[in-house]
């Protein structure tokens, strides 16, 4: 039978390189730990090496079932912060092997200029960073004028998140975004000492300072929103900002959960990523996503119910949304005969494509309508 392609709204391709050697932890390991040796890995590669990674994961990308995926992109420059001499060259080799294997990209080039509030950039993070907002958005527009008529690639823009970049810079970002209709992304909300900074720093939480930067709305998504309060929650909702959710990646780093049954009764639209890639398979992130939020209420009533078996079809609804894609999304055939999903009645399908499905029900990767 055929569904939708699911949607990645949220992936950093490189990161693949992170399988095993990653999960090195020890005692007092934790999301800062990780970083480091993502550091470490993200200062190895040239745009050819950008351009390999980024096939490979792809190509699992696309046979697992994905049809499109937002890389939220921040490995801009050569390892001591200088430009390359075609500046956007590591966003091109990006964009370049997701069409070497038909996958649709939206680029998400991010801001990045600082270590956080007062702290400029690491060593580790030189070639992550702009010297100002001005210098990144000349380079958005230089890629914009690369991708268009290029069919299959999109480009929205992000912030990093609230401790790479000042409030100007947020502001400047949505102000640009808003002009020219493009999809517009953040990580907000992942870690704890990420809130605590932005109190320190702003008095308000990430939430509140995007809105106050005029940064959330329907265009806008927020990635992770697991540490939130009621109040953000209801700013996201009546902003008709999207949420990201990453379950694999954000179980991996041990970030939390998001609190899927509050955005779900205050309506707030979901999307999903495989962010570091520690899984790809987006069977496997909705289970975790519908599994998180069932274990969290200690319900069975949670979003699939809610969507009456179609929350497949609304996560795929969500990531086109959120990455600005207006075309339908592209069909993939799965097969019901395998050991997911044989015996299972037409009409239980759709419930075991949540709970009981991974990518190897997936016979033919994504075709065009
Ligand atoms: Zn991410």
């Amino acid at each position: 039978m055929r569904i939708p392609a699911m949607v990645n709204a949220h992936s950093h391709a490189f990161q693949i390189e992170l399988r095993g050697v990653g999960e090195r932890a020890h005692p007092d390991d934790d999301f800062w730990a990780w970083r480091t040796e993502m550091y470490r890995l993200a200062g190895k590669h040239d745009p050819d090496a950008m351009h390999a990674v980024g096939k490979r994961c792809y190509q699992e990308m696309a046979d697992a079932g994905y049809g499109a995926v937002g890389e939220f992109h921040y490995v801009h420059h050569q390892p001591d912060g200088r430009p390359y001499g075609e500046r956007n060259a590591m966003a091109i080799a990006l964009a370049e092997a997701a069409l070497s294997v038909g996958l649709e990209i939206v680029l998400l080039p991010a801001a990045y200029h600082r270590a956080g509030p007062g702290v400029p950039p690491s060593q580790g993070q030189l070639r992550f960073c702009d010297p100002n907002v001005e210098t990144f958005i000349e380079r958005v527009d230089e890629l914009r004028v690369w991708a268009s008529g290029r069919e299959g690639v999109h480009v929205g823009v992000a912030v990093h998140s609230v401790r790479a970049v000042p409030a100007s810079w947020i502001e400047a970002v949505a102000a640009y975004a808003e002009r020219h209709e493009l999809a517009r992304h953040v990580h907000a909300c992942e870690q704890r000492r990420e809130l605590a900074e932005c109190l320190d720093e702003h008095g308000c939480t990430p939430i509140e300072l995007l809105e106050r930067c005029g940064f959330l709305g329907p265009r806008a998504s927020v990635v992770h929103g697991i540490h939130v309060s009621e109040s953000d929650i209801a700013l996201l909702a009546s902003s008709g900002t999207i949420v990201v959710a990453c379950p694999t990646t954000e179980g991996n780093l041990g970030d939390g959960y998001q609190p899927a049954l509050a955005y779900r009764d205050a309506g707030v639209r979901y999307a999903l990523g495989s962010d570091s890639q520690v899984r790809i398979d987006p069977f496997e992130e909705v289970r975790e996503l519908e599994t998180g939020a069932r274990r969290e209420g200690e319900t069975r009533y949670a979003l699939l119910a809610a969507t009456d078996g179609k929350l497949w079809e609304r996560l795929v609804e969500g990531g086109r949304a959120s990455l600005g894609l207006t075309a339908p999304a592209p069909e993939i055939e799965i097969g019901l005969e395998g050991p997911d999903m044989a015996g299972i009645a037409p009409d239980d399908v759709p419930y075991a494509l949540a709970t009981c499905a991974s990518a190897s029900v997936v016979l033919a990767p994504v075709r065009a309508r």
